[in-house]
């Protein structure tokens, strides 16, 4: 294990309910550190380009609606496996197969309004890392 860094994102179902403290409670007692983070607006083209990947998806167009549909928090996480160990606090995607203890069991809606991003590999990390913040927005 290697000391990495994560793109996390405090989604709109859950900024709207207030929670943003909750979450990252749950990321910082799973050992992860905010070393960036800010609260920002997506636009229509904003929230394509990051999930460019899902695009073929049939849930693309809702799930760029509901992304833009509010405010979100974008975070740096950094911690030994970082990737991995967000990953394991959040959950699975669809709440209802989230573990216990797990951020999306406690929080998320539905499969869709699931209150946190994640990357899902240390490449994916980089890149979403390297679209959402500036190199000295970050502070380690
Ligand atoms: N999503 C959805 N319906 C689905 C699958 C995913 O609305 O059937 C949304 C959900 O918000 C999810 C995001 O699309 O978090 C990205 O999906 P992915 O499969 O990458 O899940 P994640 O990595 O976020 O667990």
């Amino acid at each position: 294990m290697a000391t990495e860094r994560t793109l996390s994102i405090i989604k709109p179902d859950a900024t709207a309910r207030n929670i943003t403290g909750k979450i990252v409670d749950k990321l910082e007692s799973a050992g992860l550190r905010v070393v960036a983070q800010k609260r920002v607006k997506w636009s229509q083209a904003d929230a394509e380009a990051f999930y460019a990947v899902h695009k073929e998806r049939p849930f693309f167009n809702d799930l760029v609606a509901f992304m833009t549909s509010g405010p979100i928090v974008l975070q740096v996480l950094e911690g030994e496996d970082a990737v991995a160990k967000n990953r394991e606090v959040m959950g699975a995607t669809n709440p209802a197969d989230a573990a216990e203890g797990t951020i999306r069991k406690a929080f998320a809606e539905n499969i869709e309004r699931n209150s946190v991003h994640g990357s899902d590999s240390s490449e994916n990390a980089e890149k979403e890392i390297a679209m959402c913040f500036k190199a000295d927005e970050i502070v380690g």
